[in-house]
C-alpha cells in the first residue's frame, strides 16, 4: 500500500507499506525516521492513571470524564502541542480550550513562531516543493541541516531530484548551506559558508545593501564572512533562473529571532526585483504548519491563543507555554501531538510534573514520565486517517494502513468536549461506556 509518512514536514508521499498479522512488517522508500515509527511497537493499549507511585488501567470512558473534568475545573488550563495529530483534531482541540477558557498553544511556539511572526510583519514569497523541484536551479539551507532532520528532502524536492525544467538533476543546481558549524548537509553542499553564530541579521542586512548597490559601506568581514564572499553570494543569488532559501531554527531560535527571518524575507523581496526567488520554512512535525493553519482559520492567530477573555488574545511571550509554565500560572494541563518532556525547559517540566498533565499519545514519551493520565490513541496515518498541513502549506490526507483497535484523537476530543458542554449545560456525565473503544460518541454538532 502507498502511504504518506506522518513524521516530518516533508510529509513524503510515497511510501510502500507492507501489513501482515495485524503489524507493518516492512516499509520501502522511507528515510530511518519515517521507516521507525510505521515499526515501533512502543504503543499502549489503555488508558492509565497515576495512583500513587503506579499507574491503574481505567476505561476510555473513565478517562476522557476524568481528563475533561480535570480541565473545565482548572483556573488556567494549557492544551499544548497539536503538530502531531490531524487538523481534525486540532480544530476539536480549540473548540474545547473555548469551552473551558483555556489557553491553547502548538509547537511552533518553541521552534517557527519566530518564521510566523517575522511574515505577519513582511509576508511571505513562497512556494510549493513541486515548484522548487521543478524550477529551482539554486537552493540555501541557512541554520537548517535536513541530512538529519529531513532526511529525504534533498533527494525529494530540491538538490538530488529531476524536475520538470532541471531534468540533469543535481547538476542543474547548486547548493548553497549556511551555518554556524559544518553539518552533514554543509558536506554534501557545492558551497558552505561559516557564519558566527548570532551573525544572521547582520549578514542579510549586508546582503541587502549589496543588492541596492552599498556594497561599498560594508567592513571588511561581516559575522565572519569576508566581504567579497558575501558580494558573491549576493551575485549568486541575483544571477540565479529561480531561487529557493529553507529557513531552519537556527534563525529562529538564536539572538534576533523573528528579526532574522523578517530581514531574509526583505532580502528575498529584493531579489525579487531581478529574478524568481522563494523562502520556505523547514517545519518539523507532519502537522506542525496544520496548527498555523487552523488556529488561524479558527482564532485568527497561529499559536499561543488564550481564550479565557471569550475572545483570542494572543501575545507570544505571554501565552506560550514557556512563558505560561515559567510564571507557574498553569494549574492543568493537556499534552497532545507533542513531547513537553523532551523539548522544554526542565523548570517548565517541573511546573508539568506538579499539575494534573494528561497525555495523549499513540507512543509512550518522555512527558509520560510525569503525567497524571495517559490516553492511548491510535496514531494518524498508521491506524487512522487525517488531514495533515506539508511544510509548503500544501494539505495532505493521510491512510490508515491498519486496525489496533484505538480510539482517534477526533473521537477522544469530541466525547471530552461533549462532556464539558454536559457539564456546562448542567447535566450529569452521560459519557457512557461503549462496548468496543473506537465506537466512543462524537458530538452531533460535528
Ligand atoms: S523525510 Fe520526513 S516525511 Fe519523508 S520519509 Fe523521512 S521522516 Fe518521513
Amino acid at each position: 500500500m502507498i502511504v504518506v509518512c506522518p513524521l516530518c514536514g516533508c510529509l513524503c508521499d510515497d511510501l510502500v507499506v507492507t501489513v501482515e498479522g495485524g503489524a507493518v512488517t516492512s516499509v520501502d522508500n522511507a528515510c530511518s525516521l519515517g521507516a521507525a515509527k510505521f515499526l515501533s511497537q512502543s504503543r499502549h493499549r489503555k488508558p492509565l492513571v497515576r495512583d500513587g507511585g503506579s499507574w491503574r488501567e481505567v476505561s476510555y470512558s473513565e478517562a476522557i470524564r476524568s481528563a475533561g473534568d480535570i480541565l473545565a475545573d482548572a483556573e488556567r488550563p494549557l492544551l499544548f502541542g497539536w503538530s502531531g495529530t490531524s487538523a481534525e483534531a486540532q480544530c476539536i482541540g480549540i473548540h474545547i480550550a473555548e469551552a473551558i477558557g483555556g489557553v491553547i498553544d502548538n509547537c511552533s511556539s518553541i521552534c517557527h513562531g519566530p518564521s510566523l511572526l517575522g511574515i505577519q510583519e513582511v509576508g511571505h514569497p513562497g512556494c510549493t516543493l513541486g515548484t522548487v523541484k521543478n524550477r529551482a536551479d539554486l537552493v540555501i539551507y541557512w541554520g537548517s541541516n535536513p541530512i538529519e532532520s529531513h532526511p529525504r528532502h534533498l533527494s525529494r524536492y530540491t538538490k538530488f531530484v529531476n524536475g520538470k525544467f532541471r531534468d540533469e538533476g543535481h547538476h542543474d543546481r547548486t547548493l548553497i548551506v549556511v551555518d554556524i558549524r559544518k553539518t552533514d548537509t554543509a558536506k554534501i553542499a557545492d558551497e558552505f559558508i561559516q557564519i558566527k553564530p548570532g551573525g544572521d541579521y547582520a549578514v542579510f542586512s549586508a546582503l541587502l545593501a549589496i543588492l541596492r548597490g552599498h556594497a561599498d559601506v560594508l567592513p571588511a568581514s561581516v559575522a565572519g564572512i569576508p566581504r567579497e564572499r558575501l558580494i558573491w553570494l549576493a551575485d549568486l543569488c541575483r544571477n540565479a533562473q529561480f531561487g529557493s532559501l529553507f529557513t531552519g531554527i537556527g534563525l529562529t531560535q538564536s539572538p534576533g529571532r523573528y528579526k532574522n527571518v523578517r530581514s531574509a524575507i526583505q532580502f528575498i523581496d529584493e531579489l525579487n526585483r531581478y529574478t524568481k526567488f522563494t523562502l520556505t520554512p523547514m517545519r518539523g512535525h507532519w502537522n506542525v504548519n496544520g496548527t498555523n493553519q487552523t488556529f488561524s482559520y479558527l482564532t485568527g492567530y497561529p499559536y499561543g491563543v488564550d481564550l479565557s477573555r471569550g475572545i483570542p488574545y494572543y501575545n507570544p511571550g505571554e501565552t506560550t507555554i514557556v512563558d505560561l509554565l515559567g510564571r507557574g500560572e498553569v494549574d492543568a494541563c493537556l499534552v497532545i501531538g507533542a513531547d513537553p518532556g523532551a523539548h522544554l525547559p526542565r523548570r517548565c517540566n517541573e511546573h508539568l510534573a506538579r499539575i494534573p498533565t494528561i497525555v495523549i499519545d499513540p507512543f509512550v514519551s518522555l512527558t509520560s514520565s510525569f503525567a497524571t493520565l495517559q490516553i492511548p490513541v491510535a496514531c494518524v496515518g498508521i491506524d487512522c486517517e487525517g488531514t495533515g498541513y506539508r511544510m509548503d502549506s500544501v494539505p495532505i490526507r493521510l491512510r490508515k494502513v491498519l486496525d489496533l483497535g484505538l480510539p482517534n484523537d477526533e473521537e477522544v476530543l469530541s466525547a471530552m468536549l461533549e462532556h464539558i458542554l454536559e457539564r456546562e449545560q448542567g447535566n450529569s456525565a452521560t459519557v457512557k461506556e461503549r462496548a468496543s473503544p473506537t465506537a466512543i460518541g462524537v458530538p452531533a454538532s460535528r
